[in-house]
């Protein structure tokens, strides 16, 4: 494994790495188990004083090869797998927040990570303040409290579709002492690495680009290694932990701390980790993800710039647009490209937008995005369905908003589909 190769080598051949008479495809570890020589050896891993595997639920060959490719091209000291993007979220948040603690969260995110913040983790004690992300500094620096131990935002935003900035949020992160955990599901390390702006953890949804085809839910926590947990507002950091002989995470495992936490505590006690069998999948679509990403990003483009013409559509967002509303955030964290996801909304509310959405032939009704396969949502009558008109509007979305994800099919064949159903 090389640090010095491009993004599209390490797509191809970080993480697996087979020796000589090997198989060439990375294999499936079907197995929950592990066989040692000796007691001993067991217990050495059980006292995690030698690397190794002890049980499928910590760590697995197959995930362990997926989750070393995904950090390495992120650019973080390491990574771990989940069963799903929500478990990402969720995992990352926990593995630092306890009762009683508050974190600070753009409102423009997705809807699962909304209600899990909103009402899910509230019930657990721990509170979140939505902020405006596009606020000045100023602004979203009163949000911040003694017990603020996190600040968390999306790069690309699902599915109001507008850009973070990055380093104003790093910056607030720096200022209160606390981590920096961004979804950079829809951008994904091709378009952007956050990391490069200060961000501490990223988190994505595999579900989407990562994977591409729409076979299996996953997700993943990505640690830069970088976070100093040794600041006095971290003891569950730098504190002996009672459920490792006293185990201190700072000391023992230093700019890995994080990352090793979430694995050997969190996933242990919670266990939604990520199946063999999906790493193996989710492998095979990373294989493939620079040139995906491109081509999302150029398809996407040509749609939007379509939409934008037309006289039947009320808006459209799309970083991409030269008029967009975040263009000058685009040309700094997203120079490649904006991603397959585009918004709009059509000219007659929520029954316009409804039947022309029944009337696409090539585009599938569906609850997903970021597929190789043209997809289309509407949000307000589903996967944000549960928040009230006024929620919406704090998420960015509109009743008769559209989430469009822009394929791989031929940019004709997904234009003529649009027009016809206009
Ligand atoms: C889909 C999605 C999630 C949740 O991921 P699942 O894999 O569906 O659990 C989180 N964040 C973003 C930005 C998403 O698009």
């Amino acid at each position: 494994m090389s640090s010095k190769w491009r993004i599209e080598t390490k797509c191809l051949q970080e993480g697996y790495k087979p020796g000589n008479g090997e198989p060439r495809v990375l294999p499936i570890y079907q197995s929950t188990t592990y066989k040692y020589d000796s007691t001993e050896q067991v217990a050495k891993l059980f006292d995690l004083s030698v690397p190794g595997h002890m049980y499928s639920r910590i760590s697995n060959p197959t995930v362990e090869c997926l989750e070393n490719k995904i950090a390495a091209l992120e650019g973080g000291v390491g990574a771990l797998c989940t069963s799903s993007g929500q478990s990402a979220t969720l995992n990352a948040v926990l593995n630092i927040c306890e009762c009683g603690d508050h974190i600070v969260s753009s409102s423009t995110i997705y809807g699962g990570s909304f209600n899990l913040f909103a009402i899910t983790m509230k019930r657990m004690g721990i509170e979140v303040t939505f902020v405006d992300a596009d606020s000045p500094e100023e602004e979203i620096q009163k949000a911040f409290r003694p017990n603020t131990k996190v600040i968390f935002g999306e790069t690309i935003a699902n599915p109001k579709i507008s850009v973070l900035d990055l380093e104003k949020f790093a910056r607030l992160a720096k200022k209160n002492q606390v981590p920096f955990i961004v979804d950079n599901t829809f951008a994904t390390p091709i378009l952007c690495r956050p990391f490069e702006y200060g961000a501490d953890i990223v988190i994505h949804s595999t579900t989407k680009y990562m994977d591409g085809h729409a076979t299996c839910i996953g997700g993943v926590i990505v640690d830069s290694g970088k976070f100093d947990w040794q600041n006095g507002k971290y003891p569950l950091f730098t504190h002996p932990d009672p459920s490792y002989h006293g185990l201190i995470y700072t000391k023992d495992f230093g700019a890995a701390a994080y990352i090793t936490k979430a694995r050997v505590q969190y996933m242990r006690d919670i266990g939604n980790c990520m199946s063999p069998n999906n790493a193996f999948l989710t492998n095979l679509g990373l294989e493939t993800l620079h040139i995906r990403m491109e081509r999302h990003s150029e398809n996407a483009l040509k749609v939007a710039q379509y939409l934008a013409h037309n006289d039947k559509i009320l808006s459209v967002s799309y970083p991409g647009l030269a008029d967009d509303k975040y263009h000058s955030l685009v040309q700094k964290y997203l120079p490649k490209g904006c991603s397959g996801v585009i918004s709009f909304r059509i000219k007659g509310g929520r029954a316009a937008a409804v039947k022309f959405m029944d009337k696409l032939k090539l585009a599938a009704i569906v609850v997903h995005v970021a597929d190789a396969r043209t997809s289309v949502l509407h949000p307000a009558s589903s996967t944000h369905r549960q928040l009230n008109d006024e929620q919406l509007l704090q998420a960015g979305i509109e009743p008769d908003l559209i989430r469009f994800s822009v394929g791989l099919e031929h940019i004709d064949d997904i234009i003529e589909d649009i027009d016809q159903a206009l």
